[in-house]
Protein backbone atom coordinates (compact mmCIF):
# COMPACT_ATOMS: atom_id res chain seq x y z
CA UNK A 1 0.00 0.00 0.00
CA UNK A 2 0.72 3.66 -0.44
CA UNK A 3 1.41 5.64 2.89
CA UNK A 4 1.20 9.20 3.05
CA UNK A 5 3.08 10.45 6.50
CA UNK A 6 1.96 14.25 8.22
CA UNK A 7 4.56 15.59 10.12
CA UNK A 8 8.07 17.08 10.38
CA UNK A 9 9.31 16.39 13.80
CA UNK A 10 11.52 13.48 15.80
CA UNK A 11 8.29 11.13 16.15
CA UNK A 12 7.19 11.75 12.86
CA UNK A 13 10.63 10.27 11.31
CA UNK A 14 10.51 7.53 14.11
CA UNK A 15 7.40 6.31 12.26
CA UNK A 16 8.54 6.94 9.04
CA UNK A 17 12.18 4.53 9.93
CA UNK A 18 9.19 1.98 11.26
CA UNK A 19 7.05 1.96 8.40
CA UNK A 20 9.81 1.99 5.86
CA UNK A 21 10.55 -1.39 7.25
CA UNK A 22 7.25 -2.66 6.47
CA UNK A 23 6.61 -5.08 3.51
CA UNK A 24 3.03 -3.56 3.18
CA UNK A 25 4.00 -0.41 2.57
CA UNK A 26 5.35 -0.44 -0.90
CA UNK A 27 5.69 3.36 -1.08
CA UNK A 28 5.88 6.20 1.93
CA UNK A 29 5.29 9.83 1.38
CA UNK A 30 5.80 12.09 4.26
CA UNK A 31 4.88 15.61 3.98
CA UNK A 32 6.49 18.30 5.26
CA UNK A 33 9.20 15.73 6.38
CA UNK A 34 12.54 16.84 7.85
CA UNK A 35 15.89 16.24 6.51
CA UNK A 36 16.22 12.84 8.43
CA UNK A 37 12.83 11.85 7.01
CA UNK A 38 14.17 11.76 3.70
CA UNK A 39 16.57 8.62 4.99
CA UNK A 40 13.72 6.03 5.04
CA UNK A 41 10.82 7.78 2.80
CA UNK A 42 10.31 7.58 -1.19
CA UNK A 43 8.94 11.03 -1.66
CA UNK A 44 9.33 14.47 0.73
CA UNK A 45 6.38 16.82 -0.47
CA UNK A 46 6.42 20.48 0.52
CA UNK A 47 3.17 21.10 2.65
CA UNK A 48 1.48 23.59 4.80
CA UNK A 49 0.23 21.21 7.12
CA UNK A 50 -2.44 23.97 8.45
CA UNK A 51 -3.96 23.60 4.17
CA UNK A 52 -6.44 21.57 4.87
CA UNK A 53 -7.30 21.29 0.95
CA UNK A 54 -4.00 21.06 0.15
CA UNK A 55 -3.29 18.07 2.55
CA UNK A 56 -6.33 16.15 0.88
CA UNK A 57 -5.38 17.22 -2.77
CA UNK A 58 -1.56 15.57 -2.04
CA UNK A 59 -3.47 12.55 -0.82
CA UNK A 60 -5.56 12.17 -4.05
CA UNK A 61 -2.41 13.27 -6.30
CA UNK A 62 -0.13 10.68 -4.38
CA UNK A 63 -3.09 7.55 -4.35
CA UNK A 64 -2.44 7.42 -0.70
CA UNK A 65 -4.21 3.87 0.59
CA UNK A 66 -3.50 5.13 3.98
CA UNK A 67 -2.46 8.89 5.72
CA UNK A 68 -1.00 8.72 9.36
CA UNK A 69 -1.29 12.00 11.02
CA UNK A 70 1.94 12.94 13.23
CA UNK A 71 0.43 16.03 14.95
CA UNK A 72 -2.78 16.98 16.93
CA UNK A 73 -3.56 20.25 15.15
CA UNK A 74 -5.11 19.19 11.67
CA UNK A 75 -7.21 16.29 13.61
CA UNK A 76 -8.49 18.56 15.78
CA UNK A 77 -8.77 20.83 12.86
CA UNK A 78 -10.97 18.35 11.36
CA UNK A 79 -8.56 16.67 9.06
CA UNK A 80 -9.98 12.87 9.66
CA UNK A 81 -13.11 13.19 9.10
CA UNK A 82 -12.19 15.36 5.44
CA UNK A 83 -10.00 12.40 4.30
CA UNK A 84 -12.44 9.30 4.95
CA UNK A 85 -15.10 11.87 2.90
CA UNK A 86 -12.68 11.49 0.39
CA UNK A 87 -12.60 7.85 0.41
CA UNK A 88 -8.93 7.90 1.86
CA UNK A 89 -7.95 5.50 5.21
CA UNK A 90 -7.02 8.10 7.95
CA UNK A 91 -5.18 6.77 11.06
CA UNK A 92 -6.41 9.31 13.30
CA UNK A 93 -9.08 10.27 14.69
CA UNK A 94 -12.34 12.77 13.88
CA UNK A 95 -13.07 16.18 14.39
CA UNK A 96 -15.18 15.43 17.20
CA UNK A 97 -12.98 12.76 19.33
CA UNK A 98 -9.99 14.81 18.31
CA UNK A 99 -11.59 17.21 21.34
CA UNK A 100 -10.28 14.87 23.88
CA UNK A 101 -7.04 17.12 23.52
CA UNK A 102 -8.44 19.83 21.64
CA UNK A 103 -10.72 21.00 24.77
CA UNK A 104 -9.58 20.20 29.03
CA UNK A 105 -13.76 20.55 29.10
CA UNK A 106 -14.61 18.21 26.67
CA UNK A 107 -12.54 15.53 28.59
CA UNK A 108 -13.59 16.25 31.90
CA UNK A 109 -17.16 15.74 30.75
CA UNK A 110 -16.67 12.41 29.02
CA UNK A 111 -14.98 10.88 32.57
CA UNK A 112 -17.87 12.46 34.46
CA UNK A 113 -20.55 10.59 32.07
CA UNK A 114 -18.87 7.40 31.56
CA UNK A 115 -17.38 6.92 35.26
CA UNK A 116 -13.78 7.80 34.68
CA UNK A 117 -11.28 8.07 37.09
CA UNK A 118 -9.78 11.56 37.32
CA UNK A 119 -8.92 14.66 39.46
CA UNK A 120 -12.22 16.48 40.85
CA UNK A 121 -13.26 19.47 38.47
CA UNK A 122 -14.96 22.58 37.79
CA UNK A 123 -15.31 24.33 35.00
CA UNK A 124 -15.36 27.61 35.23
CA UNK A 125 -15.21 31.12 33.27
CA UNK A 126 -13.66 34.32 35.19
CA UNK A 127 -12.46 35.24 39.16
CA UNK A 128 -15.70 34.82 40.54
CA UNK A 129 -16.48 31.39 39.37
CA UNK A 130 -12.83 30.68 39.59
CA UNK A 131 -13.14 31.48 43.19
CA UNK A 132 -15.34 29.32 44.25
CA UNK A 133 -13.67 26.51 42.83
CA UNK A 134 -10.49 27.21 44.87
CA UNK A 135 -12.11 27.20 48.09
CA UNK A 136 -13.48 23.57 46.79
CA UNK A 137 -10.00 22.35 46.41
CA UNK A 138 -7.91 24.09 48.34
CA UNK A 139 -4.01 24.30 47.41
CA UNK A 140 -2.00 23.04 45.64
CA UNK A 141 -4.70 23.09 43.24
CA UNK A 142 -4.09 22.66 39.40
CA UNK A 143 -5.92 25.62 36.80
CA UNK A 144 -5.59 25.04 33.15
CA UNK A 145 -6.78 26.58 29.86
CA UNK A 146 -9.28 24.57 28.28
CA UNK A 147 -8.21 24.84 24.79
CA UNK A 148 -4.46 23.46 22.71
CA UNK A 149 -2.20 25.82 24.49
CA UNK A 150 1.14 23.53 23.61
CA UNK A 151 1.95 22.49 27.22
CA UNK A 152 1.68 25.74 28.18
CA UNK A 153 -1.61 26.22 29.78
CA UNK A 154 -1.04 24.46 32.44
CA UNK A 155 -0.58 25.74 36.11
CA UNK A 156 0.03 23.66 39.20
CA UNK A 157 -0.23 26.49 41.75
CA UNK A 158 1.29 25.68 45.31
CA UNK A 159 -0.54 28.67 46.86
CA UNK A 160 -4.03 30.26 46.43
CA UNK A 161 -1.95 33.59 45.25
CA UNK A 162 -0.17 31.74 42.02
CA UNK A 163 -3.48 30.05 41.21
CA UNK A 164 -5.09 33.51 41.29
CA UNK A 165 -2.59 35.11 38.86
CA UNK A 166 -2.94 32.00 36.46
CA UNK A 167 -6.60 33.20 36.43
CA UNK A 168 -6.60 36.15 35.96
CA UNK A 169 -4.29 35.95 33.30
CA UNK A 170 -6.67 33.74 32.10
CA UNK A 171 -9.11 37.13 31.46
CA UNK A 172 -12.35 35.33 30.34
CA UNK A 173 -11.19 32.29 28.70
CA UNK A 174 -12.78 28.98 29.77
CA UNK A 175 -10.74 27.22 32.30
CA UNK A 176 -10.42 23.58 33.93
CA UNK A 177 -9.58 23.67 38.09
CA UNK A 178 -9.07 20.52 39.11
CA UNK A 179 -8.18 18.45 42.21
CA UNK A 180 -4.25 18.00 42.57
CA UNK A 181 -3.34 14.64 41.97
CA UNK A 182 -0.05 12.57 43.67
CA UNK A 183 1.78 10.22 42.64
CA UNK A 184 4.23 9.31 39.56
CA UNK A 185 3.05 10.20 35.77
CA UNK A 186 2.92 7.65 33.28
CA UNK A 187 1.98 7.39 29.22
CA UNK A 188 -0.13 4.75 28.28
CA UNK A 189 -0.70 4.34 23.96
CA UNK A 190 -3.49 2.46 23.35
CA UNK A 191 -4.85 1.73 19.51
CA UNK A 192 -8.28 2.42 19.30
CA UNK A 193 -10.26 1.28 16.10
CA UNK A 194 -13.39 2.36 16.52
CA UNK A 195 -14.69 -0.85 18.49
CA UNK A 196 -11.57 -2.52 20.01
CA UNK A 197 -8.96 -1.34 21.75
CA UNK A 198 -5.84 -2.80 22.76
CA UNK A 199 -2.75 -1.63 24.76
CA UNK A 200 0.43 -1.02 22.76
CA UNK A 201 3.20 0.19 25.21
CA UNK A 202 4.15 2.31 28.16
CA UNK A 203 6.61 5.20 28.44
CA UNK A 204 7.65 8.22 30.79
CA UNK A 205 9.05 11.44 29.67
CA UNK A 206 11.01 14.47 31.00
CA UNK A 207 9.51 17.24 30.30
CA UNK A 208 11.99 20.01 32.66
CA UNK A 209 14.50 21.56 30.58
CA UNK A 210 17.00 21.09 33.94
CA UNK A 211 18.67 17.86 35.65
CA UNK A 212 16.83 16.41 38.15
CA UNK A 213 13.76 17.80 36.55
CA UNK A 214 13.96 21.29 37.09
CA UNK A 215 13.78 24.44 35.12
CA UNK A 216 10.93 25.20 32.86
CA UNK A 217 9.04 23.00 30.86
CA UNK A 218 9.83 21.91 27.30
CA UNK A 219 8.50 19.42 24.61
CA UNK A 220 10.45 16.84 26.32
CA UNK A 221 13.75 15.90 26.96
CA UNK A 222 13.25 12.40 26.93
CA UNK A 223 12.26 9.19 27.64
CA UNK A 224 12.08 5.35 27.93
CA UNK A 225 9.73 2.44 27.04
CA UNK A 226 8.66 0.35 29.06
CA UNK A 227 8.04 2.64 32.17
CA UNK A 228 8.13 -0.61 34.19
CA UNK A 229 6.03 1.86 37.36
CA UNK A 230 2.98 1.04 35.01
CA UNK A 231 3.25 -3.11 36.04
CA UNK A 232 1.29 -4.72 33.96
CA UNK A 233 -1.35 -5.12 36.22
CA UNK A 234 -1.98 -0.96 36.45
CA UNK A 235 -1.50 -0.91 32.14
CA UNK A 236 -4.43 -3.85 32.49
CA UNK A 237 -6.29 -1.52 35.19
CA UNK A 238 -5.95 1.73 33.36
CA UNK A 239 -7.33 -0.13 29.72
CA UNK A 240 -10.64 -1.50 31.81
CA UNK A 241 -11.38 1.53 33.46
CA UNK A 242 -10.02 4.17 31.28
CA UNK A 243 -9.01 3.92 27.59
CA UNK A 244 -11.93 1.14 27.14
CA UNK A 245 -14.63 2.93 28.81
CA UNK A 246 -13.73 5.89 26.64
CA UNK A 247 -13.73 4.39 23.50
CA UNK A 248 -17.20 2.88 24.16
CA UNK A 249 -18.65 5.81 25.09
CA UNK A 250 -17.40 7.64 22.03
CA UNK A 251 -18.42 4.60 19.50
CA UNK A 252 -22.01 4.92 21.90
CA UNK A 253 -22.13 8.74 20.97
CA UNK A 254 -21.18 7.78 17.25
CA UNK A 255 -18.13 9.36 16.87
CA UNK A 256 -15.92 6.47 17.03
CA UNK A 257 -11.95 6.94 18.06
CA UNK A 258 -10.06 5.91 15.34
CA UNK A 259 -6.21 6.15 16.19
CA UNK A 260 -3.78 5.90 19.13
CA UNK A 261 -4.77 7.28 22.34
CA UNK A 262 -2.22 8.29 24.75
CA UNK A 263 -3.83 8.52 27.88
CA UNK A 264 -1.27 10.71 30.56
CA UNK A 265 -2.06 8.78 33.97
CA UNK A 266 -1.26 9.78 37.31
CA UNK A 267 -0.47 6.37 39.53
CA UNK A 268 -2.32 7.74 42.22
CA UNK A 269 -2.81 5.53 45.92
CA UNK A 270 -6.30 4.81 44.54
CA UNK A 271 -5.06 3.26 41.33
CA UNK A 272 -4.01 5.25 37.80
CA UNK A 273 -5.93 8.19 37.15
CA UNK A 274 -6.52 10.16 33.98
CA UNK A 275 -4.46 13.60 33.67
CA UNK A 276 -4.83 14.19 30.07
CA UNK A 277 -5.34 12.53 26.98
CA UNK A 278 -3.51 13.00 23.71
CA UNK A 279 -4.85 12.23 20.37
CA UNK A 280 -1.28 11.15 18.48
CA UNK A 281 1.51 9.52 19.88
CA UNK A 282 3.81 11.63 22.08
CA UNK A 283 7.28 13.50 20.61
CA UNK A 284 9.64 12.33 22.49
CA UNK A 285 7.57 9.33 23.54
CA UNK A 286 7.15 7.80 19.93
CA UNK A 287 10.70 7.77 19.25
CA UNK A 288 11.19 4.72 21.94
CA UNK A 289 7.77 2.89 21.04
CA UNK A 290 8.50 2.32 17.18
CA UNK A 291 11.76 0.54 17.97
CA UNK A 292 9.83 -1.74 20.12
CA UNK A 293 7.10 -3.18 17.54
CA UNK A 294 7.81 -6.11 16.56
CA UNK A 295 4.95 -6.85 13.90
CA UNK A 296 4.08 -4.86 10.38
CA UNK A 297 3.33 -1.38 11.65
CA UNK A 298 1.89 -0.50 8.69
CA UNK A 299 -0.96 -3.25 8.52
CA UNK A 300 -1.71 -2.45 12.40
CA UNK A 301 -2.20 1.19 11.38
CA UNK A 302 -4.21 0.24 8.77
CA UNK A 303 -6.26 -2.16 10.79
CA UNK A 304 -7.18 0.77 13.17
CA UNK A 305 -7.87 3.11 10.65
CA UNK A 306 -10.51 0.93 9.01
CA UNK A 307 -11.67 -0.55 12.37
CA UNK A 308 -10.15 -3.77 12.00
CA UNK A 309 -7.60 -4.61 14.75
CA UNK A 310 -9.39 -7.52 15.98
CA UNK A 311 -8.47 -9.23 12.78
CA UNK A 312 -4.82 -7.70 12.63
CA UNK A 313 -1.83 -9.61 13.73
CA UNK A 314 -0.89 -10.05 17.00
CA UNK A 315 0.30 -6.55 18.48
CA UNK A 316 3.60 -7.75 19.60
CA UNK A 317 6.82 -5.54 21.16
CA UNK A 318 10.18 -6.52 21.36
CA UNK A 319 11.07 -6.68 24.96
CA UNK A 320 13.98 -4.80 24.72
CA UNK A 321 14.11 -1.42 26.86
CA UNK A 322 14.65 1.67 24.44
CA UNK A 323 15.70 4.98 25.95
CA UNK A 324 15.74 8.39 23.87
CA UNK A 325 18.03 11.57 24.60
CA UNK A 326 16.66 14.61 23.06
CA UNK A 327 19.90 17.09 21.58
CA UNK A 328 18.14 20.43 21.88
CA UNK A 329 19.96 23.66 20.36
CA UNK A 330 21.38 26.14 23.12
CA UNK A 331 18.69 28.66 24.65
CA UNK A 332 15.87 25.92 24.28
CA UNK A 333 13.42 26.62 25.29
CA UNK A 334 13.36 30.15 25.72
CA UNK A 335 14.96 31.71 22.86
CA UNK A 336 16.87 28.66 20.60
CA UNK A 337 20.01 29.41 18.56
CA UNK A 338 19.40 28.55 14.98
CA UNK A 339 21.69 27.62 12.38
CA UNK A 340 24.42 25.77 14.47
CA UNK A 341 26.22 22.57 12.15
CA UNK A 342 25.81 19.15 13.05
CA UNK A 343 28.21 16.30 12.28
CA UNK A 344 28.82 12.93 13.31
CA UNK A 345 25.16 11.02 13.02
CA UNK A 346 26.61 8.08 10.94
CA UNK A 347 29.56 7.26 13.69
CA UNK A 348 26.98 7.63 15.79
CA UNK A 349 24.74 5.10 14.82
CA UNK A 350 27.38 2.61 13.87
CA UNK A 351 26.77 0.54 16.84
CA UNK A 352 22.83 0.59 16.56
CA UNK A 353 21.53 3.67 17.60
CA UNK A 354 18.78 5.46 15.63
CA UNK A 355 19.53 9.30 15.32
CA UNK A 356 15.94 10.66 14.85
CA UNK A 357 16.05 14.33 13.81
CA UNK A 358 13.48 16.95 14.57
CA UNK A 359 14.50 20.48 14.22
CA UNK A 360 17.65 19.92 11.51
CA UNK A 361 17.54 21.46 7.64
CA UNK A 362 19.69 21.33 4.87
CA UNK A 363 22.44 24.13 4.87
CA UNK A 364 23.56 26.49 2.12
CA UNK A 365 27.12 24.24 1.52
CA UNK A 366 25.13 20.47 2.09
CA UNK A 367 26.00 20.70 6.11
CA UNK A 368 22.90 19.65 8.37
CA UNK A 369 21.99 22.48 10.50
CA UNK A 370 19.66 23.02 13.44
CA UNK A 371 16.06 24.69 12.75
CA UNK A 372 14.44 24.27 16.15
CA UNK A 373 14.53 23.45 19.31
CA UNK A 374 14.70 20.38 19.77
CA UNK A 375 17.46 19.19 16.91
CA UNK A 376 18.05 15.32 17.34
CA UNK A 377 17.26 12.26 19.52
CA UNK A 378 19.68 9.92 20.31
CA UNK A 379 17.66 6.11 20.91
CA UNK A 380 19.11 3.05 21.41
CA UNK A 381 17.94 0.05 22.85
CA UNK A 382 19.40 -2.67 25.34
CA UNK A 383 18.47 -5.91 27.71
CA UNK A 384 17.58 -3.30 30.43
CA UNK A 385 17.10 0.61 30.81
CA UNK A 386 21.09 1.26 31.99
CA UNK A 387 21.98 -0.70 29.08
CA UNK A 388 19.66 1.52 27.04
CA UNK A 389 20.93 4.30 28.45
CA UNK A 390 24.80 3.86 28.14
CA UNK A 391 24.39 3.11 24.42
CA UNK A 392 22.34 6.02 24.01
CA UNK A 393 25.01 8.37 25.58
CA UNK A 394 28.27 6.23 24.37
CA UNK A 395 25.96 7.63 21.30
CA UNK A 396 25.51 10.99 21.74
CA UNK A 397 28.86 11.62 22.41
CA UNK A 398 29.95 10.79 18.72
CA UNK A 399 27.86 13.80 17.49
CA UNK A 400 29.24 17.04 16.70
CA UNK A 401 27.09 19.97 17.46
CA UNK A 402 28.50 23.07 19.02
CA UNK A 403 25.59 24.37 19.53
CA UNK A 404 23.81 21.90 21.56
CA UNK A 405 22.95 20.72 24.53
CA UNK A 406 21.43 17.73 26.22
CA UNK A 407 20.58 16.56 29.97
CA UNK A 408 22.61 14.01 31.09
CA UNK A 409 20.29 12.21 33.44
CA UNK A 410 17.45 10.52 31.29
CA UNK A 411 15.87 7.54 33.09
CA UNK A 412 17.24 9.07 36.73
CA UNK A 413 13.97 7.92 38.64
CA UNK A 414 13.85 4.45 37.27
CA UNK A 415 17.44 3.90 37.43
CA UNK A 416 17.73 4.50 40.91
CA UNK A 417 14.72 2.22 41.59
CA UNK A 418 17.25 -0.25 40.91
P1 LIG B 1 1.35 18.64 27.85
O1 LIG B 1 0.80 18.98 26.51
O2 LIG B 1 2.59 19.39 28.23
O3 LIG B 1 1.44 17.17 28.14
P2 LIG B 1 -1.04 19.81 28.79
O4 LIG B 1 -0.86 21.26 28.62
O5 LIG B 1 -1.90 19.14 27.82
O6 LIG B 1 0.35 19.14 28.92
P3 LIG B 1 -1.73 18.38 31.23
O7 LIG B 1 -1.05 17.18 30.74
O8 LIG B 1 -3.16 18.28 31.60
O9 LIG B 1 -1.59 19.62 30.26
O10 LIG B 1 -0.89 18.94 32.47
C1 LIG B 1 0.49 19.22 32.37
C2 LIG B 1 1.20 18.69 33.57
O11 LIG B 1 0.68 19.29 34.78
C3 LIG B 1 1.03 17.18 33.81
O12 LIG B 1 1.96 16.46 33.07
C4 LIG B 1 1.24 17.06 35.30
O13 LIG B 1 2.61 17.07 35.63
C5 LIG B 1 0.64 18.35 35.83
N1 LIG B 1 -0.77 18.11 36.23
C6 LIG B 1 -1.85 18.25 35.46
N2 LIG B 1 -2.98 17.95 36.14
C7 LIG B 1 -2.59 17.59 37.37
C8 LIG B 1 -3.28 17.18 38.57
N3 LIG B 1 -4.61 17.12 38.60
N4 LIG B 1 -2.56 16.90 39.66
C9 LIG B 1 -1.21 17.01 39.64
N5 LIG B 1 -0.50 17.40 38.58
C10 LIG B 1 -1.17 17.70 37.45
Amino acid sequence: MKILLLGSGGREDALAWRLSQCPSCEQLDVAPGNPGMERWADARHDLDLGDLNATIKLAQDLGSDLVVVGPEAPLVDGLGDMLRDAGIACFGPDKEPSQLEGSKGYTKRLCAEAGIPTAAFDEVRGMEAACKALDRFGCPVVVKADGLAGGKGVTVAMSRDEAEKAIEEAGDAPLVIEEFLEGEEASLFALVDGETAVFLASAQDHKRVGEGDTGPNTGGMGAYSPAPVLTDELAEQAMRDIVIPTAKHLADKGHPYRGVLYAGLMLTEDGPKLIEYNVRFGDPECQVVMPRIAGDLGEILMAVATGKLAEADDLALEDAHVMTVVLCAKGYPASPAKGGTISGIETAEENGAIIFQAGTAHGEDGALVASGGRVLNVTAAGADLKEARDAAYVALDKIDFADGFHRGDIGWRELERH
